[in-house]
């Protein structure tokens, strides 16, 4: 009997058995010739995967937490203004992670399933003088997604920094970071990337580089400080053998051979594929009558989807239901609604067949719960908008 369960939640994802196998060696030296030329390969691959020719690429050992504390530990000094625009969970998260490094920060909040106006932003920025703004991408506990270019002008037009944090979007959702100007995007290797845990990744432009290099205090971390990891990424770059902290070398294996298999499949087209899945995915939902939590189609992300609860339904035992069919989703993330909705994660290498076993297992545990519907609606939903 086939035992392995289908893990739906956004992050960590289903791998790549490839991803996997090529973890599954003996480990090398990290200054080893080999080892230099993957590193190398998986630097150059992430400025194709962030459309940035420009910018800087970081790895480091970590995770997705980490790439933001590295962003805001590097340019924030003491008593810089920073805007958080928050759609949710992680929002809140940058705010404390830029207060730790001393900035004063103001918060848009969009409520619950919104985007923050683009007029509010511009109405703060004007009247602010913010060194940097962060916002999040697709927030991972609304899945609401923001439009960056528009947020990226603004911020251009008030000399602000940004700081895009793309964990649940790069290498699912359209990023072009050159041409949107944005000066960090980061994220952690379990999201769409498509790597196991444990890999903080981000490009940042050469003005975030400037901002650093002219601080006029020293960076308040030392293990993401850019000072320790910026000669070791030009080594690596240059295929110089380099040291500053043992780089995870299995896991840096295993993203060459992601970041490869995304550049096969093509940017555009892997980002057409996380639209269409997701766009009848969403169908699908509706057809069951249950309701989405953003708002709006156009600010519902293509990585993942949150929906609520019908009422009258136990939402534990629903997914306790799925799980006994081998699939497994998220529950809520966002305290104030936490136990009203769930998450289905659909990026990375996901597919039509592994949709259509979540809708199944779904109808199944609504079924379990007397929950009206017709049975098989939503596959047949989900099957007429992929034609
Ligand atoms: C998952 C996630 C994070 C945090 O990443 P970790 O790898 O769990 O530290 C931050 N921001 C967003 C949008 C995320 O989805």
């Amino acid at each position: 009997m086939k035992s392995r369960k289908l893990l739906m939640i956004p992050g960590p994802i289903e791998f790549e058995p490839d991803v996997l196998q090529a973890m599954a060696v003996p480990t090398t030296s990290h200054v080893a010739p080999n080892f230099i030329d993957v590193f190398g390969n998986a630097l150059d691959m992430m400025k194709e995967v962030w459309k940035s020719t420009s910018g800087q690429p970081f790895i480091v050992a970590g995770s997705g937490t980490l790439a933001m504390d590295m962003a805001a530990s590097n340019l924030i000094e003491k008593g810089d203004s920073a805007l958080v625009i928050s759609t949710g969970y992680f929002g809140e998260r940058f705010k404390d992670i830029l207060e730790t490094y001393g900035a004063e920060t103001t918060v848009l909040s969009a409520p619950i399933g919104e985007v923050v106006p683009l007029d509010i932003i511009e109405e703060t920025l004007k009247g602010g003088s913010y060194k940097l703004l962060t916002f999040t991408h697709v927030d991972t506990s609304t899945g609401v997604m923001v439009a960056p270019e528009a947020i990226c002008k603004l911020a251009q037009k008030y000399g602000v920094l940004t700081i895009l944090d793309g964990v649940c979007s790069v290498a699912g959702e359209e990023i072009l970071q050159e041409k949107w100007g944005v000066d960090v995007v980061l994220t952690g290797s379990q999201k769409a990337i498509g790597v196991p845990p444990g890999l903080a990744l981000l490009v940042a432009s050469q003005k975030a580089l400037d901002v650093w290099k002219n601080r006029k205090t020293p960076v308040g971390n030392y293990y993401a400080s850019w000072n320790n990891w910026l000669p070791i990424m030009i080594a690596y770059q240059e295929e110089r053998p380099s040291y500053f902290g043992t780089p995870p070398v299995n896991l840096i294996l295993a993203l060459e051979k992601s970041l490869s298999i995304i550049c096969d499949e093509g940017i555009g087209a892997r980002v057409q594929r996380h639209k269409r899945l997701a766009r009848a995915f969403r169908a699908a939902i509706t057809s069951l009558n249950l309701s989405i939590l953003p708002t709006e189609d156009v600010i519902a992300a293509h990585t993942l989807t949150a929906v609520y609860y019908p009422e009258n339904i136990d939402g534990a035992l629903l997914r306790a239901h799925m799980v006994a069919d081998d699939v497994i989703v998220a529950g809520g993330l966002l305290s104030e609604i936490k136990t009203t909705y769930f998450r289905v994660g659909h990026m990375g290498s996901v597919s039509s067949n592994d949709l259509l076993a979540v809708l199944g297992a779904l109808e199944r545990a609504l079924q379990s719960q007397n929950y009206p519907f017709e049975m098989g609606v939503s596959l047949r939903t989900f099957q007429d908008s992929l034609i």
